[in-house]
């Protein structure tokens, strides 16, 4: 059997280092082709040899003579910036993990999608900016995108062999985060170190904030919408604490269908890494037994606005989306510096929703220039409040 052909973009981070852990267990399956990072050049260098990966980009590239350096005499190319994570994307891998946090990783994923790759796509910020661009784009070129976020993979999991026509609701779970219990009052003055530390998930710290303001739920509420092709109105959130069941698909027979597994990322990864297929795991079983018992609740508009505010933007559709996650992103950057409170973060994605004034980006370049222009923005007003 010939080795699939593997690049990963954002290969330092957590779901990175997730795939990277698999791949490492794999050698037989998987031969690694491109690797890249924004800045961490120790590890990058580290892993591409390791791996004996043929390319590694940094995006910052300064950082350039760095790399250089630490893979001279490697045999491993290198490449720094934009252009260098495009060609990762768009070069000899067949399967292309898209891990870059934020709608920094749009461009390498387009770049992956229009050479019609098998693209891995836990980057959802680029498909809540750039939706039916995306989209249309894989359908042209081929392009398969397979869902890595928990809840989406289990989605697809659950649509496999079905109608989709005789969907009735998706059903995206969603832990609660580290905020599931605390009152409003407490929430407003979470500190950083606090709003990160999530129950049952070790991620990156972006995606954690987002997952204590419930945002996250809300952008994948979105990035359900452009997956699957199913209306705002028949997507719906249920707090699950024990991130157990990764979500549900009802059918209209009355049906519903629901994929578990343990809360570790490995699992949803090793899904699109072998998918159609299935690979082994050394993955710590589920114990259903230990577990006890599963628990669901509805959500609180009140203590989590986030939700509200990506259900408005997807239904508003256009530039919406976009702003919504451009604002969301400079709002968690300002609260990891420790410049704006844990309870404004909403607050400047509700404002940025109100003030915006732009049209539906009909192109790539434009939601890049959207997203550019919306976090300059927010910057200002994030500036404001600090000064
Ligand atoms: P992370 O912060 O741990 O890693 C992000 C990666 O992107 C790193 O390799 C970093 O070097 C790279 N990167 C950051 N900024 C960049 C830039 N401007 N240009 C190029 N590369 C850049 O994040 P993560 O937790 O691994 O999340 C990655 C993506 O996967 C996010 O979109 C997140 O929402 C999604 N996701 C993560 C998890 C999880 O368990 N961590 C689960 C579901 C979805
Ligand atoms: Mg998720």
């Amino acid at each position: 059997m010939s080795r699939r052909k593997v690049s990963i973009l954002g290969a330092t981070g957590s779901i990175g280092q997730s795939t990277i852990d698999l791949l490492t267990a794999a050698p037989e399956r998987f031969e690694v082709i491109a690797l890249t990072a924004a800045s961490n050049v120790v590890q990058l260098a580290a892993d591409a040899k390791r791996l004996g990966a043929r390319f590694a980009a940094v995006a910052d590239e300064r950082l350039l003579p760095e790399l250089r350096e630490a893979l001279a005499g490697s045999g491993v190319e290198t490449g720094a910036g934009l252009e260098a994570l495009a060609e990762a994307a768009a070069g000899e891998a067949e399967w292309v993990m898209a891990a870059i946090v934020g709608c920094a990783g749009l461009e390498p994923v387009m770049a992956a999608i229009a050479a019609g790759k098998t693209v891995a796509l836990a980057n959802k910020e680029a498909l809540v900016t750039a939706g039916a661009l995306m989209t249309d784009a894989a359908r042209r070129s081929g392009a398969t995108i397979l869902p890595v976020d928990s809840e989406h993979n289990a989605i697809f999991q659950c649509l496999a062999g079905q109608d989709i026509e005789r969907v009735s609701r998706l059903i995206l779970t969603a832990s609660g985060g580290p905020f599931r219990t605390r009152s409003a009052e407490e929430m407003a003055r979470a500190s950083p170190a606090e709003a990160v530390a999530h129950p049952n998930w070790s991620m990156g710290a972006k995606i954690s904030v987002d997952s204590a303001t419930m945002m996250n739920k809300g952008l994948e509420l979105i990035e359900a919408h452009y997956l699957f092709g199913i209306p705002s109105e028949r997507i719906d959130v249920l707090v699950h604490p024990q991130s157990i069941v990764h979500s549900l698909v009802e059918y209209a027979d009355g049906s519903m269908l629901a994929q578990l597994g343990p809360s570790d990322m490995r699992v949803p990864i090793a899904h699109t890494l072998a998918w159609p297929e299935r690979m082994e795991t050394k993955v710590v079983r589920l114990d259903l037994v230990a577990a006890g018992r599963l628990d669901f609740e509805a959500p609180d508009p009140g203590r989590f606005p986030a939700l509200r505010l990506a259900r408005q933007a997807l239904e508003q559709g256009g530039a919406a989306p976009a702003v919504l996650n451009a604002a969301n992103e400079i709002a968690v950057a300002a609260f990891l510096e420790n410049t704006i409170h844990f309870g404004d973060i909403a607050r400047f994605v509700e404002q940025a929703l109100q003030t915006m004034n732009e049209p539906a980006p009909a192109t790539i370049a434009e939601v890049v220039n959207l997203d550019r222009r919306t976090r300059d923005r927010v910057r200002v007003q994030v500036a404001g409040i600090a000064a």
